[in-house]
């Protein structure tokens, strides 16, 4: 299982997730070239280790379990394990 970013990241890109996640499977960092392109912040599910310590960091409540993930934000699934791929 893994944690997945949702739509409320979309203009956000709050990065305090980033600075929690003691495996580094949230991208692009800011220090990363793709920061400024990218629409929204992605959780690498094949390394994501299920802490759930980026959920409490994120103002605008955009990160949630694999399973909880809300019913329109489903496609979000795909869409951050695609950016790793
Ligand atoms: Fe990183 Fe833990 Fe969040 Fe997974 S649940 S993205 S390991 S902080």
């Amino acid at each position: 299982m893994a944690f997945v970013i949702a739509e409320p990241c979309i203009g956000t890109k709050d990065t305090a997730c980033v600075n929690v996640c003691p495996v580094d499977c949230i991208h692009p960092r800011k220090d990363e070239d793709a920061f400024e392109g990218a629409e929204q912040l992605y959780i690498d599910p094949d390394t994501c280790i299920d802490c759930g310590a980026c959920v409490p960091e994120c103002p605008v409540t955009a990160i949630f379990p694999l399973d909880d993930v809300p019913e329109e934000w489903r496609s979000y699934i795909d869409k951050n394990a695609n950016y790793f791929k």
